[in-house]
């Protein structure tokens, strides 16, 4: 199950679980579509793995499988375009 972080790593631009700007890698690194497009070209700075569109989790399941509140910001912000 996605643990649906609740902001980007880069900008801490908050992104909750009905987010359409979510976007993730493979190990749920989350980012918002405006740094992964202008910043990071799509790939994930931590694992270099592809980052893709983070589903939405239905309103209706967030009671049951709510999403992570834990914020996880990387310290020296986004990396710049090289
Ligand atoms: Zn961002
Ligand atoms: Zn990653």
């Amino acid at each position: 199950m996605l643990k649906l972080k609740p902001c980007c790593e880069c900008c801490a631009a908050d992104l909750p679980p009905d987010s359409g700007a979510a976007m993730i890698c493979s190990f749920e690194c989350t980012f918002c579509s405006r740094c992964a497009h202008e910043h990071l070209h799509g790939k994930c700075p931590n694992c270099g793995g592809e980052l893709l569109a983070r589903p939405r989790r239905p309103a209706s399941l967030l009671a049951k499988y709510p999403p992570s509140t834990e914020r996880v910001v990387k310290p020296g912000g986004c990396p710049q375009a090289s």
